[in-house]
């Protein structure tokens, strides 16, 4: 179980670092790793090289990309990927804008250390650029049969897509992944109220205005997620 200050980022204590076979490095929670490790494994046997573009983020990390995206540094997006005129929007546009493609530093379930945005390395085109898009998991693009293995093969490690389709909370995310064994008990103990005391001391730009909206940014972010499906592994 969680303590509350790993629910939102706010401690690592409940993370270690792992490594791939190649070195690549990435830090998650014990059971979890060890699982992303196992799935690694088999899909190496289909000749699949999964790795691991993002794993455990904190509070902080998250807090600078909403940051940036805060002060103009980072571009922001409408909800169909359009570009946004930075200087055309007011407090409320701005935090709108970012809570459309990035999670509110605490609410992430990448703090949980059960989470993984992975692609195939072994597919991607020589001089190619991962853009994290849906695009490049469709029948079409590089990491389709990537996509393809993991719908047949992750259950049985434990693994299921919360961002698997449109629920009017996050968009779709056919990249991340989530450990259902620590995902699942997490997503109920992460309250508005949690999310709130995460915040103190922040500094978060556009705070007041997020404050006020917790709990439909709770509603949308945390809770309009996909389940598991009843073939997944759940100890
Ligand atoms: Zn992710």
């Amino acid at each position: 179980m969680l303590a509350d200050e790993a629910l939102t980022g706010r401690s690592d204590s409940h993370v270690r670092a792992f490594a791939l076979p190649g070195g690549a490095s990435f830090r998650a929670q014990p059971q979890a790793g060890e699982a992303l490790l196992a799935l690694h494994a088999a899909a190496a046997q289909a000749g699949i090289d999964l790795a691991v573009a993002s794993a455990w983020r904190g509070f902080v990390d998250q807090a600078r990309i909403w940051q940036a995206k805060w002060r103009g540094e980072r571009p922001l997006y409408d909800a169909h990927g359009q570009p946004l005129d930075y200087a055309a929007l007011d407090e409320a546009g701005r935090v709108a804008a970012i809570l459309e493609w990035s999670a509110l530093p605490g609410a992430s379930r990448h703090h949980w250390g059960s989470e993984f945005d992975v692609y195939d390395r072994a597919a991607l085109p020589e001089g190619y650029r991962l853009q994290l898009l849906p695009a490049e998991y469709a029948p079409d693009g590089p990491f389709a049969r990537l996509s393809a293995w993991l719908d047949a093969h992750m259950a049985a490690f434990g693994f299921f897509r919360p961002y698997d389709a449109e629920r009017g909370g996050m968009h779709v995310e056919p990249w991340h992944l989530s450990f259902a064994p620590v995902s699942l008990p997490a997503l109920p103990r992460l309250t508005p109220a949690l999310m709130a005391h995460a915040l103190s001391g922040s500094e978060l730009g556009g705070e007041a205005l997020v404050r006020a909206q917790l709990a439909q940014i709770h509603a949308r972010q945390v809770c309009l997620v996909g389940s598991p499906s009843p073939e997944t592994k759940r100890t």
